[in-house]
Parts: structure tokens; sequence; C-alpha cells
């Protein structure tokens, strides 16, 4: 067996033994493309002219999420640009209305500040995702103008202590980072121990300035993606959806290499083709249809799909430990 098999057996190992063979399913809704960042990889940057910017209605949010309640997806993310045009308590009325219907939220809206983190717990929202991007502090800085890691990192910890379940995660192969096995960003994710990560390749778009670059191979995401739940094994963690549009196999590929999260995309149709992080992106499989794949899929691998709201190995390990003490 080659070092690659060995380390991607190994993870497929160590995701068993720590989440177990489920796959939790997370119905996705991005709910604007609107952006006040200019992240110099990303098509929803603000200066890019080549998208038509939209703000889904709270109205169409809840429709958009009601498929999830048939297909039994546990879990609603709701993501988008950094869009100071959605109103914090806009969202928090959302959040409440998904938990009435027995989903659980997970938010991934980018930067805002404690006052509204803490509105929309109190709202009832179950995580965040907000990867780091870059461990790499001077890198971050030029990828995302205007931004800090310091800030970034800041975010995650306020989510932290408001008893938010956190997602941290970064880009496989992103222009600048020289160090192909993404040793610092391991690392960072082994000090935070974040509840999920996001890892995927980066993607070149030629919308943006970074249009010219190469994404990583397949081999080096997944063992990268390997290596991650090496370094946080009782994370949930995605097969992601750069990993799928980049490669034909990536969705198999990634369950076989670590991860144990699919989220498909529930967005509806006229929007999703404008949601262009990268060129490709939802661009297989749709719905329905979506659906079926995946489970054909998760058959093949001997997977079942998760039941419930699918929280994290530690998040549950925490709920345990406070009932406890409080016996
Ligand atoms: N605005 C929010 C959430 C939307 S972007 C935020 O930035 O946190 C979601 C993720 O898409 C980002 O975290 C980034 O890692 C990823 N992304 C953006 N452009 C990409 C590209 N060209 N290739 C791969 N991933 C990309
Ligand atoms: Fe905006 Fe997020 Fe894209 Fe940056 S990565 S431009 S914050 S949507």
């Amino acid at each position: 067996m080659s070092s690659d098999h060995k380390l991607l057996a190994e993870a497929n190992h160590t995701r068993r033994l720590h989440v177990g063979d489920e796959v939790y399913l997370r119905g996705l809704i991005e709910i604007s493309n609107f952006c006040s960042c200019n992240c110099l990889y990303c098509g929803l940057r603000r200066e890019n002219q080549n998208i038509h910017r939209y703000r889904m209605t709270p109205h169409e949010i809840l429709e958009a999420a009601l498929p999830a309640l048939e297909l039994g997806y546990g879990t609603i993310v709701l993501q988008a640009g950094e869009d100071p045009g959605l109103s914090p308590q806009t969202i928090a009325g959302v959040i409440t209305d998904l938990k009435n219907l027995g989903l659980a939220v997970t938010l991934s809206l980018g930067e805002w500040n404690r006052p509204v983190y803490r509105l929309w717990k109190q709202a009832g929202v179950d995580r965040y995702l907000m990867r780091h991007e870059t461990a790499d502090a001077k890198l971050y800085a030029r990828l995302k103008p205007g931004k800090n890691l310091y800030d970034r990192l800041k975010s995650l910890n306020i989510l932290r202590e408001l008893d938010y379940q956190i997602g941290a995660g970064f880009m496989i192969g992103v222009p600048g980072n020289s160090d192909p096995s993404h040793e610092a960003d391991l690392a960072l994710l082994a000090d935070l121990q974040p509840d999920m990560a996001g890892v995927g390749p980066f993607i070149p778009n030629p919308d943006t300035p970074l249009g010219n670059y190469k994404a990583p191979s397949m081999e080096r995401s997944l063992s990268v993606l390997a290596r991650v739940r090496l370094v946080i094994p009782d994370a949930h963690l995605p097969a992601t959806t750069a990993l799928e549009t980049l490669y034909p196999q990536g969705r198999r590929q990634g369950l076989e290499a670590g991860a144990n999260v699919i989220m498909p995309n529930l967005t509806p149709l006229r929007y999703r083709q404008e949601y262009r992080l990268y060129p490709g992106k939802g661009a297989r499989g749709q719905g329905a249809e979506n659906h079926q794949s995946i489970l054909g899929l998760l058959k093949e691998l001997r997977r079942p799909v998760g039941k419930g709201p699918g929280h994290s190995v530690l998040w549950n390990k925490k709920i345990r430990q406070t009932k406890k003490a409080a016996e």
C-alpha cells in the first residue's frame, strides 16, 4: 500500500471509530450573494460585476427549506456573502421558524459582532461555520483586503463562548500558500478543536484576480482532508462541494478519506446559478435527482444516513457533562 493509500485508510478508520458510519445531510440555502468584502479568490467579491445580485425573502427561505423535512435532512445551513443588507432581526425570525419545524440551524454569514451573534443564539441557532481560510496571517490579509485573521479567530471565540457549535476550515492550495501539506492550518485546527471543519480545494474563478492560478490535485486534496480527520477526529467533516465540483468522484472519495457530511444544495435554481463562488459550483445534480444519487452512493458505501440534528460528538459530550453536573 502506498503511503497516500495508508493515510486515507487510516483517516477512514479514525472516522469510523470516532463519529461512526452515519453520513449527515445538511440542506444548504444560499440566501444572498451580496458581499461587502473583496476576497481575491471568490466570485461574490464586491467588485465582480458579472453576477446578478439577489437576496432571498424570509418566505422564500422557508419555502426552500421545506424539502429538507421530506428528504430527512436534520439541518439547514444558511449561507451568504457578508451582506450588510441582511437584517439581523429578519435572520433571527427565520432561525426561529426553522427551529419550530424541528430543524437544526447552521449559519455561515461571515463576520458580524457579539450582540448579533447573541441575538441569533437567543433565536435558537445551533452552529456557525466560519472558515479561517488560511492560518498565515499575512496571506490572510492579502487574500481578504481590509480583514485580518485575528478578528476572524476572535469571532470564532465569541461564538464558542455563546455556546454555538463552531466550524473553521481552509482552502487547500490557495495561491500564496507555500506549504503543500498545510501544517499551519492543521495545527490551528488541532488547537481550536472545532465541532466541524470545511476543508476543500481552491478553485480558480476567472471573474477574480486569482483566476489564472491552478487548483490542487485530487491526491493532494484528499491527503490534506485525511490529515484533517486525524487531527480533529471527533469533528464533522463535509465532503465539500468544491471537491465534488472539481473531481467527478470527489464526493465518494471524500467520504472514504475521513468525511462524514454532505451538504445538498436546496437553493432555488434561479438563485443558485448566481451564487458563483467558483465556476461549476452546484452544477452537478439538482433536487430529488441529487438526493437519489446521494442515497445510491451511501448504499454502495454501506453508510447509513444520519438521523436527527447530527450535533457534534464534542457537543454531545458537553451536554452530557452539563446534565451530570446538574444532577
Ligand atoms: N461569506 C461567508 C460565507 C460564504 S463563502 C464567508 O466568507 O465566510 C464560503 C466559503 O467559500 C469561504 O469560506 C471560502 O473558503 C469558499 N470559497 C470562496 N471562493 C472559493 C474558491 N474560489 N474556491 C474554493 N472555495 C472558495
Ligand atoms: Fe464574500 Fe465570503 Fe466570498 Fe469573501 S469568501 S467575497 S466574504 S462571500
